[in-house]
């Protein structure tokens, strides 16, 4: 198993509120979360770095500072790189990463392994000694995007990681980069190829579900984002993942949720998902 996972906080965006809890009606999500007077809500970005051996691997890399100005004051996006100071809060530097494992291409989940956006210089890729995981399915749509989701990649960082010689494209839930330590689950549902990641912890299994289950409300199996590009299917891969979940007594790390980082889930008798604090 690995030595220790630390949560590592990345760039926190805002976002329509309706919009991230799907067909949930506001009179019910409102109790969740609260809206600002443009009904955007708060979505922490949460990266998780696991030590294993004298590696450190980390998981997403939340929205960081690459967003022009116009796009940063629609999603209210810190201008520090707050990835950067996270880690330095663990006396780490970009440079000490071995590994990114990227869920998916979403701007909120990789923007924060590029540089800050500057008027007169191009973004550049950080992490210079990692090697980046992502999904091959999730390459493949994240290259050739449909008009649906489009606006949620960042094509320049598809070209900076292609000529970085450092991608690595996983098809099987073990790579050789990983080790035994760590299992990726792959879901197509939110976007094709997400990776939820399963980490092999002192303290027990922990999965990194990245956008499958964004934070403890969505547990409850039908409720799901409108950034879903195949809701039922999302629910499906959903219903299963919890079933391991619950089967092995797995903590679930959650990516968006401002309140909880992890939490078991228990199933009762109606067959009903809960997040267990
Ligand atoms: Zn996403």
């Amino acid at each position: 198993m690995v030595n220790k996972i630390i949560p590592i906080e990345g760039n926190s965006f805002k976002i329509d509120g309706g919009s991230m809890f799907g067909h949930v009606p506001k009179t019910l999500w409102s109790r969740w979360i609260e809206a600002d007077g443009l009904n955007r809500v708060t979505v922490a970005c949460r990266c998780l770095l696991a030590q294993d051996g004298d590696k450190n691997i980390l998981i997403d890399a939340g929205t960081g500072t690459f967003l022009d100005p116009i796009l940063k004051e629609r999603y209210d996006v810190d201008e520090e790189h707050v990835l950067l100071t996270s880690l330095a809060q663990h006396n780490l530097k970009h440079e000490d990463i071995d590994i990114v494992i990227l869920s998916h291409l979403h701007f909120d989940h990789c923007g924060g392994v590029l540089s800050s956006w500057s008027e007169n210089k191009k973004l550049e890729l950080l992490f210079p000694n990692a090697k980046f995981i992502v999904s091959k399915k999730q390459w493949q749509r994240a290259t050739k995007p449909h008009a649906l989701d489009h606006a949620s990649f960042i094509p320049e960082l598809h070209q900076l990681l292609e000529q970085s010689g450092r991608l690595i494209l996983a098809e099987k839930p073990k790579t050789k980069e990983l080790g035994e330590n760590f299992y990726l689950h792959f879901s197509d549902g939110h976007t094709p190829g997400l990776i939820s990641t399963e980490i092999a912890t002192p303290e027990g299994p922990v999965i990194f579900i990245s956008d499958l289950v964004p934070g403890a409300d969505w547990v409850h199996l039908p409720v799901t984002t409108s950034f879903d590009r195949a809701p039922e299917q999302l629910v499906d891969e959903k219903a299963a993942l919890l079933q391991h979940v619950v089967n092995n007594n797995i903590r679930l790390c959650y990516v968006h949720d401002n309140y909880t980082v992890f939490s078991y889930v228990t199933k009762d008798d109606e067959g009903r998902y809960d997040a267990e604090y």
